[in-house]
């Protein structure tokens, strides 16, 4: 597994890789690997010839400084796990690197980046925008692999290929869970252990939600699963959405495809989380 700091260099040997028949798989990380990010590894591994990952802690996706001080890193064990699991190149960039400087692109997403994650975490989506699309740049991958855990994310680096980066292919992945069924992350280390201890709630909460689709409206839905999760945790937003337009489902007769979305703070930890209805 070769491991690259430098855009040039990683640039002209992945190049040359592809100028020889390969095709390329892409897995944008921020560390802290577990195997949620790993499923995403194997699948490009299953897909393509070479798989690159990248691990970089972006600063400007991050509109709270003491979560980003807090992030774990681990990249000695990631690299391990990397080489285990079959990837052939890894990305590793300083932030000097990345950001020469300090000016930031701004794009607009229309109402996908303001509300839920852009309302709550303002500029974020600009930050993960940014560093995708330089990502993108220097990697000109054939397939991008994403989570859908990171469901609005998603969504944001599809629209941004289709209109800077036509040739990736964004490629969903499901969402991995632990055994109570907390969806994985690289926050979940920091959960002090009572707030671990009831994180599967969550997952139970979502489920639930699921199961009253024809039961209840979806806003008594909405209330109860607030007021639920609110014993034991702080919800930002649990929210019911059209996945195609974000806009919110107040009756499930409007829409056939549905997503419930739900953010919360266990503690300091800031969790999210879905479930499609
Ligand atoms: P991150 O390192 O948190 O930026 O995540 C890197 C990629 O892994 C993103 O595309 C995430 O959506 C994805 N990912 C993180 N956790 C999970 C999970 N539990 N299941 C599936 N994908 C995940």
């Amino acid at each position: 597994m070769r491991i690259f700091k430098e855009k040039k260099e990683i640039n002209s040997f992945l190049s040359d890789i592809k100028k020889a028949g390969n095709t390329l798989g892409c897995v944008p990380t921020m560390g802290a690997l577990h195997s949620g990010h790993l499923e995403l590894v194997k699948r490009s591994v299953c897909e393509n010839n070479f798989t690159v990952v990248s691990i970089f802690v972006n600063p400007t996706q991050f509109n709270n400084k003491e979560d980003l001080d807090r992030y774990p890193r681990t990249l000695q064990k990631d690299i391990d796990m990397l080489s285990a699991a079959g990837c052939s190149v890894v990305f590793v960039p300083e932030i000097s690197e990345m950001y020469e400087t300090d000016t930031l692109l701004h794009m607009d997403f229309g109402v996908l980046d303001k509300i839920l994650e852009g309302e709550f975490r303002p500029g974020h989506f600009n930050g993960v925008a940014t560093i995708v699309d330089k990502l993108f740049s220097v990697l000109i991958p054939d397939k991008a692999y994403f989570g859908e855990k990171d469901f609005q994310q998603l969504c944001i680096v599809t629209k941004l290929a289709e209109a800077l980066h036509k040739t990736v292919e964004i490629v969903p992945c499901p969402i991995v869970r632990e055994s109570d069924g907390l969806a994985m992350s690289s926050r979940n280390v920091l959960l002090e252990d009572q707030y671990r201890k009831n994180a599967g709630n969550i997952y139970n909460q979502l489920k639930w939600a699921k199961s009253m689709k024809n039961i209840l409206p979806a806003i008594e839905i909405k209330s109860k699963v607030k007021e639920e999760l609110n014993k034991q945790f702080r919800v930002e937003y649990f929210e019911i959405v059209n996945p195609k337009n974000f806009l919110s489902v107040e009756n499930f007769t409007d829409s056939d495809d549905s997503i419930a979305l739900v953010a919360l703070f266990a503690g300091k930890v800031r969790l999210i989380d879905n479930i499609r209805i």
